[in-house]
């Protein structure tokens, strides 16, 4: 035996294995690939070149330059890390600034950051109510909103997708005195969206709190991106909360959570993961400072991104592809089982092209399906290449 145990006890190592080849003969197993070079809408991949419609870079922004060099002298002024977390001494000018200038772009009176989207999901049900309470979860939300409930202990409701009827007919029937409803803004895998209108309207008959999960809708709908609630007309009230990433659209890294000033202070006192962790580093904050101010000047990329929507649903439809109803950049093409959707997705491999299949848990059983998203870096002749691979691959693939 060597100098350290390097072998796990052997019924342990059996138990592990045995679910890993669970797993596998399910053709769920996942594995990394692993990139070499910028993230763009060209990538490369054991050194071959593939056009990728899978990443959330929705904007094109995760490689521009203007962005690499705000980072480049943020880390000149701050260097890397941030030291502590914000408690501490993490809280930097730089993050402070970015709050402000978020808050303003959301039109609320404050916004937290956080270092990603999955913590700050964490940390806002648990921070707002507790086992005696109930959450509400339609049932496309992404895994964050729903470990975020499981968190606190409260009763979990989850109703059928987008089903707004079936959610006020169950907040009528509950009883409990405090109760959250929580929706991706632009549902993650389907790319279809809340019906935020009718959902703010609940909310406030009911007394209960609503989180939008704007992963998906910030930088991409709304005037100047600013998200699902701007697109509908609505403003954060004061019983809301829009949790968004920065590390979609936005291209850089991090989240953040808009709302008013008392629910915000809220989630420093009791956010655990806000708390109980290091601060983002502040280059990051003064990079997106930057990329705030091209997400909103330039409309140009979704006006782009628009244009690659529509000709994609447009072209799909002629080949009689099963598209799900959604006007974003989440394309969904659904094949139900795994196996066809991993086989289809190898054969656009094999043509170069890098769509990854969605299978379950992520999505539900019987729902594997291609996820193919847009970005502004692609340009028309992409979408048509994509088109033609498809419409190859697919003929017989397909199912429905
Ligand atoms: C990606 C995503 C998150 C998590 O955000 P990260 O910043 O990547 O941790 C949360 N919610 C939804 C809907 C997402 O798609």
């Amino acid at each position: 035996m060597s100098a350290f145990e390097t072998n796990l006890r052997p019924d342990l190592q059996a138990d592990l294995q045995k679910n890993l080849d669970l797993r596998r003969s399910q053709g769920l197993y996942r594995s990394r690939q692993i990139v070499q070079g910028p993230q763009s809408v060209r990538v490369n991949i054991d050194g071959e070149s593939l056009l990728s419609f899978c990443s959330n870079d929705y904007l094109g922004l995760a490689g521009d330059d203007r962005l690499v060099k705000a980072w480049q002298q943020g880390a000149d002024k701050f260097g890397i890390g941030a030291g502590a977390s914000h408690l501490v001494t993490g809280h930097h000018q730089a993050h402070h600034e970015l709050e402000l200038a978020l808050a303003e772009f959301m039109g609320t009176e404050s916004t937290l950051l956080f270092s990603t989207g999955y913590m700050a999901n964490m940390a806002i049900a648990s921070s707002l109510l507790g086992r005696h309470d109930s959450i509400f979860e339609d049932k496309m939300n992404h895994a964050s909103l729903i470990d975020g409930a499981r968190q606190t202990r409260a009763r979990l409701h989850r109703y059928p997708h987008n089903d707004t009827k079936k959610l006020a007919t169950e907040l009528a029937n509950c009883p409990d005195q405090k109760k959250l409803i929580m929706t991706d803004g632009v549902f993650s895998m389907d790319g279809d969206q809340a019906d935020v209108e009718t959902l703010t309207d609940l909310a406030t008959k009911a007394s209960a709190y609503l989180l939008v999960d704007d992963a998906h809708g910030i930088g991409v709908v709304g005037e100047q991106g600013r998200g699902s609630l701007a697109a509908a007309g609505l403003n954060i009230n004061a019983n809301t909360l829009v949790m968004a990433t920065l590390g979609k659209a936005f291209g850089v890294f991090g989240a953040f959570v808009a709302g008013s000033e008392t629910m915000i202070e809220t989630l420093i006192q009791f956010g655990r993961s806000y708390i109980y962790t290091t601060a983002l580093p502040p280059a990051i904050a003064t990079t997106l400072q930057v990329a705030l101010k091209i997400v909103q000047a330039e409309q140009w990329r979704r006006d782009k991104l628009q244009d690659h929507i529509a000709r994609f649903r447009q072209g799909a439809a002629q080949l009689g592809l099963a598209l799900g109803p959604s006007s974003t950049p989440i394309q969904p093409l659904m094949f139900g089982s795994a196996a066809s959707a991993v086989a289809a997705s190898q054969k656009l491999r094999e043509s170069g092209l890098l769509v990854t299949a969605i299978r379950p848990p992520t999505v539900p059983e019987g729902g594997a399906r291609l996820r193919i998203t847009f970005s502004a870096d692609h340009e028309p002749q992409h979408i048509d290449q994509l088109l033609a691979t498809l419409e190859s691959v697919c003929r017989t693939k397909q199912a429905g």
